[in-house]
């Protein structure tokens, strides 16, 4: 099958989507910046399956760390088939609350990253003329939040990101994808009240909100051979919420 890179893997959407690809048959790459712990329980349990699977400390918002990763990758595995560029940080307050470090954290991660990690791996794929990469993005990204805006922007511009490169990658066999996850059931929303969760749940047609298996489920059909003619494209795994 190859090998996969999900970044931001360690908890939430990103361990869900690197547990799958490692059941799936991927030599799996499971990135985490400060949850060692977590990350290793995970490829602990995986390795315990049979499956290959490896952790690797990354701070996506550093250049240099993500070049050293997917060199590193490339020479233990010899190929880089899949990014997943899931790695990301949420952020509340009024524009005029927010501050140039806050700014700059949330695009560093958000956006830069998923740029660095972009970069990087396409030097990879076009040695191969194959490669699939999903970005993860947001149903802000697509709608805008109020009192979300650096992190809605910073979602959007992932969503640039993606068509742009579908347009500029795909004469090389490379595709590029997105999803728009809606609300997700992750320690990304901890913080947000059991009322909050109430009204986001009744503003979803299905009633609910979303599980990180559901969203990984999304990810692995467009980074696989089952939407070989998809690129460019945004899915979004909401409920229905951005109807
Ligand atoms: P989460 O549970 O908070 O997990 C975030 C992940 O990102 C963790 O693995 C964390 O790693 C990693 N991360 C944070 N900063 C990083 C950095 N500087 N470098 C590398 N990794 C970093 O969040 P989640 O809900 O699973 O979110 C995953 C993605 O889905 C994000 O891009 C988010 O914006 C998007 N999303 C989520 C929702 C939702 O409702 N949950 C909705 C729409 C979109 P460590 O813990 O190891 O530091």
């Amino acid at each position: 099958m190859g090998t996969a890179i999900i970044t931001g893997a360690s908890r939430g959407i990103g361990r869900a989507t690197a547990k799958l690809f490692a059941t799936r048959g991927y030599n799996t790459v499971i990135c985490y910046n400060n949850s060692v712990e977590a990350a290793d329980a995970l490829c602990d349990e995986l390795k315990r399956e049979g499956l290959l699977a490896i952790t690797y400390k990354l701070d996506v918002s550093r250049s240099s760390e993500v070049t050293k990763l997917f060199n590193d990758v490339y020479t233990q595995f010899g190929s880089i088939d899949v990014l997943v560029n899931n790695a990301g940080v949420c952020s509340f307050g009024l524009l005029t609350d927010i501050t140039d470090d806050e700014f700059d954290r949330v695009n560093g991660i958000n956006y830069n990253g998923t740029f660095y990690c972009t970069r990087e791996a396409v030097k990879y794929m076009l040695k191969e003329h194959k490669g699939s990469i999903v970005n993860v993005s947001s149903m802000w990204g697509i709608s805008g939040s109020s009192c979300e805006s650096v992190y809605s922007a910073s979602k959007a511009a992932v969503i640039g990101l993606t068509k742009s490169l579908a347009k500029e990658l795909g004469p090389s066999g490379i595709r590029v994808n997105c999803v728009a996850p809606g609300v997700i059931a992750t320690e990304m929303n901890a913080t947000l009240s059991d009322d909050t969760m109430n009204e986001l749940s009744e503003s979803t047609p299905l009633c609910r909100i979303g599980t990180p298996d559901e969203v990984a489920e999304t990810i692995f059909f467009l980074a696989s051979d089952s939407a070989s003619f998809v690129t460019g494209q945004v899915l979004s795994v909401d409920g229905g919420f951005g109807i």
